[in-house]
């Protein structure tokens, strides 16, 4: 069972806008992630190799977001929340707590944008919510004509193989219910797209498979794909490195030398792998006439 535990304060201002994710603020209404992908940048000792037995449920989140967005809105300091940056806001715990619709409702109220980042279809519950702020949502002067509209999805994929998830994403809602989810949120007019992050070298970033995501994303109405490659840390039992060499030991064993090859010089990918990537992601969002940026 997750722990439940008090937090001083749920909101988090970044220090400047990135562009990919156009992430002002962020909150987590969760501390750590039970979806316990293997490869996931947010692993290491604090929340041990299995991540769903370290959950934390912050009880006090809503109360604390309360006062923080009214004291933000009072100033005038409106800018996009990205929901989440550190675990996912549609945890199967999310059924019971509620944390993260709760927190939508407070968003809504105080008019703040946001944008949804996830590997569940769990946000579908919560697309009345987001349609509200969607349409009454004060964006910063800078987005109101670029963006124009307070609300962005976006569905997280390493792939859409269901075996290959089953072992790198473990406890994710499947691929197929997430490609369900994106078709409903593009049915309903969002603005909706992917997270194509990490692709898994020599298993999901394969020529044929990477058609295929953007074939599939696309589509279904995809109005932007954003692509990455891993970033693998650390040699401790619960580090990502850890765990995903261990997995393509055992399910890939002839990929094995490559990955330890890759990964002689540290946690990310020879820069010749990283720019052939990269070339290759230009062209498909080419041919695919699909954007690699939200906006
Ligand atoms: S869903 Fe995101 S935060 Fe959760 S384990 Fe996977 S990569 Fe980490």
């Amino acid at each position: 069972m997750p722990k439940e535990i008090e937090v001083k304060s749920v909101l988090n201002k970044t220090k400047k806008r990135d562009s990919w994710f156009l992430c002002d603020y962020t909150i987590n209404m969760y501390s750590g992630c039970s979806f316990n992908c293997l490869y996931c940048y947010i692993r290491g000792s604090k929340y041990g190799t299995h991540m769903e037995r370290n959950l934390g449920i912050k009880v006090n989140a809503i109360e604390r977001l309360e006062k923080q967005l009214a004291t933000k809105a009072k100033k005038q300091q409106y800018g996009i929340i990205v929901v989440s940056s550190a675990t996912d806001p549609y945890l199967q715990f999310e059924k019971e707590y509620e944390l993260t619709r709760q927190a939508l409702a407070v968003i809504a109220k105080y008019r703040f944008p946001v944008h949804i980042i996830t590997k569940s279809d769990l946000v579908i519950r919560d697309l009345d919510l987001l349609k509200e702020i969607d349409q009454t949502a004060i964006l910063p002067a800078d987005l109101q004509e670029k963006l124009g509209r307070g609300t962005i999805i976006t569905f997280s994929f390493s792939t859409i193989d269901e075996k290959i998830a089953s072992i790198f994403e473990p406890g994710a809602t499947s691929p197929s219910l997430r490609l369900e989810a994106l078709k409903t949120v593009k049915e309903k007019g969002f603005l909706s797209g992917i997270s194509m992050m990490p692709m898994i070298p020599y298993v999901s970033d394969l020529g044929a498979h990477l058609e295929e995501l953007f074939s599939t994303f696309t589509g279904l109405g995809a109005d932007y794909i954003l692509p990455a490659t891993i970033t693998l840390f650390g040699h401790q039992a619960s580090d990502s490195r850890t765990l995903v060499f261990r997995a393509i030991e055992k399910h890939y064993p002839e990929l094995l030398p490559k990955y330890q090859k890759l990964f002689k010089d540290g946690a990310e990918l020879p820069a010749y792998y990283r720019n052939a990537f990269h070339r290759k992601m230009k062209e498909l969002a080419q041919k695919y006439e699909v954007r690699d940026r939200i906006i």
